[in-house]
C-alpha cells in the first residue's frame, strides 16, 4: 500500500538536497532522521500488509468453512427428503401388502383370513350390544362338472361372476367373501334369521338367471345352494359356522339350488 507523501517530507528532502544546506549542523542530523523515518515507514508498511493478508486468509477460512457447512447442510437436508420419501413409500407398500393379503386375487371379494377378522368383530359386536347376525353359507352346485365340461377358464369366469353377482345383492353393511374353493360366506350384521330369508329367496333367483359365456354365442347356467345360521350373541361362532354347514348339506341332500336354515 503506498502512501501519499506529506508535504513535510518532501520539504525535508528538498532541504537536505540543497546544496548551500550541506554544512548546516543539523544538516547529517536531519539526514539519518529523515532516512530513520523512511526506514519506520517501509517496515509500518510490511507490517500493514502481513496484518492484511493474515486477514484475508482468515476471511478465507471463514468462507471456505461457511461454504462446508452448508453443503453439509444441503446434503443433510436431501437426505431427510429421500428418508421421507422411503418412509411414505414403505407406508403404502404396507397398506398394499395388508390391502392384498386379505383380498382372494381370483375374485376380488374378502378372503378367508379376511372373513375370520371380520367375524371376530361382528362376534365382539353381537355380544356387546346382545343383537343376533346372521351368516349365509353359499356353495356352487356341481362346479366339478363345470371344470370338467368347459375348462378350468370357465370354471374361473363363473366364479368372477357369482362373486360379483353375490356383492351387489348385498347392503353395504352386509360382507362377503371366498371362504375356499367355490364356498362363499355371507355376513349379514344386526340381522336376525326371519330378516334374511327374502335375501336368500332372492339371491338363488339371482344366481339362477346368471350366464356364464363358455364361448362365442354360448352361455351355461349354474346354481347355488345355501346354509344359512342365525348366530346369537351367546354362542360360539365356530359352532354357528358348523350349524351353516349342516344346513347347506341338508340344502344338498334335498336336491340343490336352494337354501336351508340351521335349527
Ligand atoms: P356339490 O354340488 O356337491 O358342491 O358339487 P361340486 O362339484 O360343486 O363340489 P366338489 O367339492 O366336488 O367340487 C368343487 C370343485 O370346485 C372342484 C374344484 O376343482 C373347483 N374349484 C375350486 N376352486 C376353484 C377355482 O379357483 N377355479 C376353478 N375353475 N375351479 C375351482
Ligand atoms: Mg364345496
Ligand atoms: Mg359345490
Amino acid at each position: 500500500m503506498k502512501h501519499q507523501e506529506p508535504p513535510l517530507l518532501e520539504h525535508v528532502e528538498a532541504l537536505l538536497a540543497e546544496p548551500a544546506n550541506r554544512d548546516h549542523p543539523l544538516h547529517d542530523a536531519l539526514e539519518r532522521l529523515f532516512h530513520h523515518h523512511l526506514e519506520q515507514q517501509d517496515r509500518l508498511e510490511r507490517l500493514i500488509s502481513i496484518a492484511d493478508g493474515f486477514q484475508q486468509s482468515a476471511h478465507a477460512d471463514l468462507n471456505s468453512t461457511r461454504d462446508q457447512l452448508e453443503r453439509q447442510l444441503k446434503r443433510q437436508r436431501k437426505l431427510s427428503r429421500i428418508a421421507d420419501r422411503y418412509q411414505s413409500l414403505l407406508r403404502e407398500r404396507n397398506l398394499a401388502l395388508k390391502a392384498a393379503s386379505a383380498v382372494d386375487p381370483l375374485t376380488g371379494l374378502a378372503n378367508r383370513r379376511r372373513l375370520h377378522e371380520q367375524l371376530e368383530q361382528l362376534t365382539a359386536t353381537s355380544s356387546r350390544h346382545h343383537r343376533p347376525f346372521t351368516l349365509a353359507m353359499v356353495d356352487i352346485d356341481h362346479f366339478k362338472r363345470v371344470n370338467d365340461y368347459h375348462g378350468h377358464g370357465v370354471g374361473d369366469r363363473a366364479l368372477e361372476i357369482l362373486a360379483s353377482t353375490l356383492q351387489d345383492s348385498l347392503r353395504a353393511s352386509d360382507h362377503c367373501g371366498r371362504w375356499g374353493g367355490e364356498e362363499f360366506l355371507l355376513l349379514l350384521p344386526e340381522t336376525p334369521l326371519p330378516q334374511a330369508t327374502s335375501l336368500m329367496e332372492r339371491l338363488g333367483e339371482r344366481l339362477r338367471g346368471l350366464k356364464i359365456p363358455v364361448e362365442a354365442n354360448i352361455k351355461i347356467t349354474l346354481t347355488a345352494s345355501i346354509g344359512v345360521a342365525e348366530h346369537r350373541p351367546e354362542d360360539d361362532i365356530q359352532a354357528t359356522i358348523q350349524r351353516a354347514d349342516q344346513a347347506l348339506l341338508a340344502a344338498k341332500r334335498e336336491g340343490r339350488d336352494r337354501w336351508r336354515a340351521a335349527e
